[in-house]
C-alpha cells in the first residue's frame, strides 16, 4: 500500500493553476491537467488512476476495473494496482486503509460532505463490501482549511455547533474535529487516525479556494 498527499509543485499548469493541478473543472487547460495526472500515475507506478467528478454529495462508488469515471464523493476498492484519488483545495481529503482485508477508500469532505456524513458512509461501505472492522481501519485526513482560517456565516454553522470557535463575534469551523469525533463514535481507534496539521489557506504550498478563489486542486491518493 502506498498513500500520500500532493502539493502544488512540479506540474505543468500555468498561473493561476501553477503547477500540479488535477482539477479538470476549474478552467485550466485540459491538456495540462491530463499531463499532471500522468505525472502522478507514473510516480505511483500504477496501471490505473481514478479521479472522481466530485459534487459535494455522499455517493460512494466501488471501483473494480479502474476505467470508471464516477460522479461521487467517495470511492472504495480492493483491487491492487488501481490508485484512487480525491481532489481538494481546502476540503478534507480522507484516505482509508484496511490492512486485514486489503481494501482502500477515499472521500471528499467539505462542510456539506461532513454534514452528509460522507466520511462515515465511506467507512461503512468498506464494512459492507469487504468485511472491514472499525477497530482495524486506518484513516488519514490530509491538508485542508483549519479553524484558523475557516470563517463562515452563521447559517453555515448549523449542525456543526459543537465544532465552532467564536473569535470577536465571528464563527470559525473545525471540520477536522467534526470528522474525528464522527470516526471515534463509529469505533475507529484514535491511534489509527492521522490528521495533517497543515492549513491549506495558511500554507502557500497548497491550493486554497478560500485564499485564491481561482486555483487548482491537489490530491490525496492511495493504492494497494
Ligand atoms: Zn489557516
Amino acid at each position: 500500500m502506498q498513500h500520500f498527499f500532493t502539493n502544488r509543485f512540479d506540474g505543468v499548469s500555468e498561473a493561476p493553476f501553477e503547477s500540479l493541478n488535477f482539477g479538470l473543472h476549474v478552467n485550466d487547460e485540459a491538456l495540462h491537467v491530463n499531463q499532471n495526472r500522468a505525472i502522478l500515475k507514473a510516480k505511483l507506478g500504477v496501471s490505473k488512476l481514478v479521479f472522481m467528478d466530485q459534487v459535494h454529495g455522499d455517493s460512494i462508488v466501488r471501483i473494480e476495473s479502474g476505467d470508471e469515471m464516477p460522479t461521487c464523493d467517495a470511492m472504495i476498492s480492493n483491487v491492487p494496482d488501481i490508485a484512487l484519488a480525491v481532489m481538494v483545495a481546502d476540503c478534507i481529503p480522507i484516505l482509508y486503509y484496511d490492512e486485514v482485508h486489503q481494501a482502500i477508500g477515499v472521500a471528499h469532505a467539505g462542510r456539506v460532505g461532513t454534514l452528509l456524513q460522507v466520511g462515515q458512509k465511506c467507512a461503512r461501505a468498506m464494512v459492507e463490501n469487504f468485511g472491514t472492522r472499525m477497530q482495524e481501519l486506518r484513516i488519514w485526513m490530509g491538508p485542508s482549511i483549519r479553524s484558523c482560517c475557516y470563517e463562515v456565516g452563521f447559517e453555515a454553522t448549523q449542525g456543526l455547533e459543537s465544532f465552532l470557535h467564536v473569535k470577536n463575534g465571528n464563527y470559525f469551523l473545525d471540520l477536522q474535529d467534526a470528522n474525528l469525533k464522527a470516526f471515534l463514535d463509529m469505533g475507529i481507534k484514535r491511534e489509527h487516525i492521522t490528521i495533517s496539521e497543515i492549513c491549506t489557506c495558511c500554507d502557500h504550498a497548497y491550493f486554497s479556494y478560500r485564499r485564491d478563489k481561482i486555483t487548482g486542486r491537489f490530491a490525496g491518493v492511495i493504492v494497494l
